[in-house]
This record gives structure tokens, C-alpha cells and sequence, in this order.
């Protein structure tokens, strides 16, 4: 069987940024699974999936643009401390979630001063090139139940 649309898919994957980094990692875990064609995963890597067999073995680098996209300046903002409530202790790295007026997003703190904190709401991995290591460990037909709801069960 190869992947194609409607297949779920499992696959060990390790992703490294271009200085080699592991940014994340299947290993020790269980396979990740998702359903080829449903947007479970990035475009890049799911493009790339296509046609594949069971054991097949691959690298794939990922542009911004089929990845979590190119950063966008304007999401880095100053917003006052009072923003945080009660949270004394803030450092550049954090990561907090706040609510903005399209839901909650997840920003990291940039800098900080007296009154102010910089985030970044970009997507940690935006504008990043990403490189995966791919192993298909299986691929099956997808119930009509888990197309309906556009994920694995
Ligand atoms: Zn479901």
C-alpha cells in the first residue's frame, strides 16, 4: 500500500532546524498518525508523503511557507505588565498564552522593562527551515468514521 488521500498514516520522524538542532521528535514515543490529504500536518511534509511505502525512509526539507509560514514582525508587540496579573517573575523565553480579540495565542517574551513586556505571537517555528528524518512504520485505510471527523481514532 502507498499513502494517498484518505490513508492514516504513521511515521517516526525526527526534526532537526538547519544547525542540526532536534527540534522534535518521535523517538521513544509512539508513531505519530495522522490522515494523508486532511491537513493533520504541515503541507510540506504532507506533500512529501505522498506515494511512500511502509519502511521507506526519507529527508524532507520544509520552506516557511509550506511550514508554519514566514515570521511577521507586526507580532511582535509591547503590552503592559499589568497584562500579566498576578505573574511577578517574567523573562525573555517565557511563554505565556493570552486571550486576544481572534482567541487565545501562545506569545513568548521577547524583553522586558519597568512597565512593558515584549512578545512574540509569531508561531515559534515561523520562518524556520525545517528538516525532517522520515520513517513510514504503517498505513492503513481510514474508517468512514475517523474521514467524517478528519482524524485518527
Ligand atoms: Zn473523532
Amino acid at each position: 500500500m502507498q499513502i494517498a488521500n484518505d490513508k492514516v498514516v504513521s511515521i517516526h520522524y525526527t526534526l532537526k532546524d538547519n544547525d542540526g538542532k532536534i527540534l522534535d521528535s518521535s523517538e521513544g514515543k509512539e508513531p505519530l498518525k495522522y490522515i494523508q490529504g486532511k491537513q493533520n500536518i504541515i503541507p510540506g511534509l504532507e506533500n512529501a508523503m505522498e506515494g511512500k511505502s511502509v519502511g521507506d525512509k526519507f529527508n524532507v526539507k520544509v520552506q516557511p511557507n509550506e511550514g508554519y509560514g514566514e515570521r511577521n514582525d507586526q507580532m511582535v508587540v509591547s503590552i503592559p505588565k499589568t497584562s500579566f496579573g498576578e505573574i511577578k517573575e517574567i523573562n525573555p523565553g517565557m511563554q505565556f498564552q493570552l486571550n486576544s480579540q481572534n482567541g487565545p495565542v501562545v506569545v513568548t517574551v521577547v524583553e522586558t522593562d519597568d512597565e512593558n513586556v515584549k512578545v512574540d505571537a509569531n508561531h515559534p517555528l515561523a520562518g524556520v527551515e525545517l528538516n525532517f528524518d522520515v520513517e513510514v512504520m504503517d498505513i492503513r485505510e481510514a474508517t468512514s468514521e475517523e474521514l467524517d471527523h478528519g482524524h485518527v481514532h
